[in-house]
């Protein structure tokens, strides 16, 4: 487990180039540690004596100075910001030096040498955590708020990080709270002497209130994450095309992924707030020797591992190829959309009936398949081919406006956890099975809820959750 008591030190801003850079400290030594590093110009007023005596949250200008060389390490901004007011709840102080990694290691260097010790990954959002400044919800929305990669999923963490989802689970963590005490005190008190009250009604409240958070759960997750889409088809077909035009058109271009195979390339789509992680195969050079049909149909296959959506690519101006049915019948069942690509070479053939009667002949089950007709050259179409992803993303439910409030598949499973103990509590009490027995299944609700906001998590939870966090967090 972390420990509390010492003062940590982290390059808190990334590494590489930048006009300022960022060491943070927090501990109760840390403004010790400023001060024997931190020197003010000599024609600073009298009453800022060097080195000591910082006005708290105010920026101060200076040098941070070795002090056994008396070499000055870089030109700073430094600030302390005094406990308990504090994200760490701790002493904490940031170092605004210039933005280069020498710079900042040279200063991270010299607060280690002055008896700090470098930072875990997320520790200093795991102080603020097991200090009581941030519930465990909260200090989960810090990372996501780093990682937002549209509007929509930065507003979901911004009201995650500001309690909202920690408020929700609160109260209906205290309705079960209050059933379970007067439960219990069924349990230990003669019957005449605790006051029968229905419980129904507010076990009731509890699984509905569950029911509408687990409701937009699945939007969250995946305004939260992403969805995978695979770009399939055979070679020639335009997927390249495709994928180049999607970008282009794309309102953010978030940021290129290596592929998670040697075989696959990654690029992040924003479309209508969903991050679409598309996984193509594009580019990747062919070995001569390689049969272009058995080709298309691994890399295809590599593309699918793990996609949530896949974009089957059709040549619509030549009739369709067994390599396209081989390709199609990988989908087995994945939700798909047909691209029926290179309208512009069409005259008066209408692509979707043909494409579709070919693949009715194939016996493939195209019932949920909607097909798109476009043009990656010219880009007709395409605002029609991302209106289908978001909707088949979204299945036809609609995608609400406002931000989802569940956004990790880790609330969602404490929720249904909750919400299954709670629907097995109402079972049992309408049986009139033992109280003791109801009094189990809502000690174990109750715990469900208690993950989420960290108050009943275990040690193993919090530290698996903190370690996802990068070093300076
Ligand atoms: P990939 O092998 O599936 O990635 O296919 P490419 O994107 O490399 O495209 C193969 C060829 O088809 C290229 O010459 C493209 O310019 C052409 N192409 C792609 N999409 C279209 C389209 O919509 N219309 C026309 N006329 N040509 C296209």
């Amino acid at each position: 487990m972390y420990s509390l008591d010492d003062t940590i030190v982290a390059i808190s801003t990334p590494v590489g180039e930048g006009g300022i850079g960022i060491v943070r400290l927090t501990g109760p030594d840390a403004v010790a540690i400023l001060t024997r590093l931190f020197t003010r110009p000599l024609t600073s007023t009298p009453s800022t004596p060097l080195g000591s005596g910082f006005q708290p949250r105010t920026l101060t200008y200076g040098h941070i100075v070795d002090p056994e060389s008396g070499e000055v390490a870089d030109e700073v901004l430094a600030v302390y910001m005094p406990a308990p007011r504090t994200f760490t709840r701790q002493d904490v102080v940031e170092i605004n030096g210039h933005g280069g990694i020498v710079a900042l290691r040279r200063i991270l260097a010299l607060c280690l040498r002055q008896g700090a010790r470098l930072a875990e990954p997320g520790e200093f959002t795991a102080r603020a955590f097991l200090n009581g400044r941030l519930d465990l919800a909260q200090a989960e929305a810090v990372l996501d708020v780093v990682r937002a990669k549209t509007d929509t999923a930065l507003q979901a963490a911004v009201d995650q990080l500001a309690g909202h989802l920690s408020d929700q689970v609160r109260a209906v963590r205290q309705v079960l709270v209050e059933v379970l005490a007067y439960l219990e005190a069924r349990i230990d008190f003669a019957e005449d002497e605790i006051p029968e009250r229905a419980i129904e009604p507010d076990l009731a409240r509890a699984g509905e209130h569950l029911t509408a958070l687990l409701a937009s759960a699945d939007r969250g997750i995946m305004y939260r994450q992403g969805v995978r889409a695979a770009i399939v088809g055979r070679p020639n077909v335009g997927k390249s095309s495709l994928l180049n035009r999607l970008l282009r058109a794309s309102r953010a271009i978030v940021t290129d992924i290596p592929g998670t195979t040697r075989d696959t390339l990654e690029e992040t789509l924003n479309l209508q707030g969903v991050p679409v992680v598309l996984v193509d195969t594009a580019g990747i050079s062919q070995a001569a020797s390689d049969p272009v049909e058995r080709l298309g149909i691994e890399r295809s296959r590599a593309a699918l591992a793990g996609a949530d959506l896949a974009l089957l690519v059709l040549d619509t101006s030549e009739p369709l190829t067994d390599a396209d049915r081989s390709i199609a019948r990988l989908l087995n069942g994945k939700p798909a959309i047909a691209v029926l690509n290179k309208i512009d070479l069409l005259n008066d053939q209408n692509p979707m009936t043909q494409a579709q009667g070919v693949m009715h002949d194939w016996s493939l089950d195209i019932d949920h398949w909607a097909f798109v007709p476009v043009s990656a050259l010219t880009g007709e179409g395409l605002e029609a081919l991302e209106e289908a992803i978001v909707e088949t993303v979204f299945s036809g439910r609609v995608a609400a406006s406002e931000a989802p409030l569940v956004t990790s598949p880790r609330h969602k499973e404490a929720l249904r956890r909750a919400l299954d103990h709670v629907d097995a509590a109402r079972t049992a009490h309408r049986a009139c099975v033992e109280v003791d027995l109801l009094a189990i299944d809502l000690t174990a609700a109750v715990q469900a809820l208690g993950e989420i906001t960290g108050q009943t998590a275990s040690e193993d939870l919090v530290e698996t959750i903190f370690a996802n966090f990068c070093v300076g967090k």
